[in-house]
C-alpha cells in the first residue's frame, strides 16, 4: 500500500507542476523542500522513498538528532528556523543551507565557522516582508544595504531571499508580498557583480505555494500538506 506521505508528495508535486506551467515556468526550476519539524526519522525515510532529498528543520537540537539517525549523504539539510548566535557553529557544520539569516553578525559567524573542508554554505536573507513587529528579518532597505557586505564573506554563498508573509485569504492577496520579494531581489541584484547574483526565492508554504510560484519562487517549503497537521 502506498503511504499517505507518498500520496501527499505526489499531490504537492502536481500542484507545483501546475502552478509552474500556469506561470509559463519550468517546474524543474522550483525545488520542493519537505519541512520536517516535529516529524521523526521514519517519516523522513518515507519521504525519501518518495524521492524527496531536501529537508528543512527549524530547531537545531531536534535536527541534529535526525541528521545523526539518518546519516545519508544523498540528503540535503536546510536550516529554516531562527538562528541564535550561540547556535551558528552547529548550523555551519551540519547544513547545506541556512534560510533565515536576519543579522549581519549571524552571517559573519556562519562564515568563520563553516569548516574549510566543506563547500560554501548557501544562505538566504530573511526579509520581514509585511513589516510585522512579531517577525524577525531585515526590512527591505536594510537588506539592500547589507547584501553587498554579506556577498563578500568567505565560505558563504549568498543565494537569495526568504520570507514568511502573514496569512491572506485570497490568491491575489497572497501574491502581493511574494511580488515584493521578487522585486527586492531584482533590486539587490542590480547592485551586485555578475558572479554574486542571487538566484533563490525561498517562499511559499502549504497554504500559498501556488501564489509564490506565480511570483517566481525557486524553492517552496512544505510541511503540513506532506506530513499532515502538526500537533
Ligand atoms: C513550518 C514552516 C514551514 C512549513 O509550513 P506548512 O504550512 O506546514 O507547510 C515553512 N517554512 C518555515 C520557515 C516553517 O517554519
Amino acid at each position: 500500500m502506498m503511504s499517505t506521505i507518498k500520496e501527499n508528495i505526489i499531490a504537492v508535486q502536481r500542484r507545483l507542476q501546475q502552478a509552474a506551467s500556469d506561470a509559463g515556468r519550468n517546474p524543474a526550476d522550483v525545488k520542493l523542500l519537505a519541512v520536517t519539524k516535529t516529524r521523526n526519522s521514519a517519516q523522513i525515510s518515507l519521504a525519501m522513498d518518495a524521492g524527496i532529498c531536501c529537508f528543512g528543520e527549524n530547531y537545531l537540537q531536534e535536527a541534529m538528532d535526525k541528521i545523526d539517525q539518518l546519516r545519508d549523504t544523498r540528503l540535503e539539510w536546510h536550516f529554516i528556523g531562527p538562528l541564535q548566535s550561540n547556535k551558528t557553529r552547529q548550523a555551519a557544520e551540519n547544513f547545506a543551507w541556512v534560510h533565515a539569516v536576519d543579522r549581519l553578525k549571524i552571517a559573519q559567524r556562519l562564515s568563520s565557522q563553516r569548516p574549510d573542508n566543506m563547500p560554501a554554505l548557501n544562505i538566504c536573507l530573511q526579509i520581514n516582508i509585511d513589516d510585522e513587529a512579531s517577525k524577525s528579518g531585515f526590512n527591505q532597505d536594510q537588506a539592500i544595504e547589507v547584501a553587498a557586505t554579506i556577498a563578500q564573506l568567505p565560505k558563504l554563498k549568498l543565494r537569495g531571499l526568504m520570507a514568511i508573509p502573514k496569512p491572506r485569504s485570497t490568491y491575489m492577496e497572497q501574491r502581493q508580498p511574494f511580488a515584493k520579494l521578487r522585486a527586492l531581489m531584482q533590486q539587490i541584484n542590480s547592485a551586485l557583480d555578475n558572479s554574486q547574483k542571487l538566484d533563490t526565492l525561498s517562499m511559499g508554504m502549504s497554504a500559498d505555494l501556488e501564489a509564490a510560484i506565480a511570483e517566481g519562487a525557486t524553492l517552496v517549503r512544505v510541511g503540513t500538506d506532506i506530513f499532515g497537521a502538526r500537533q
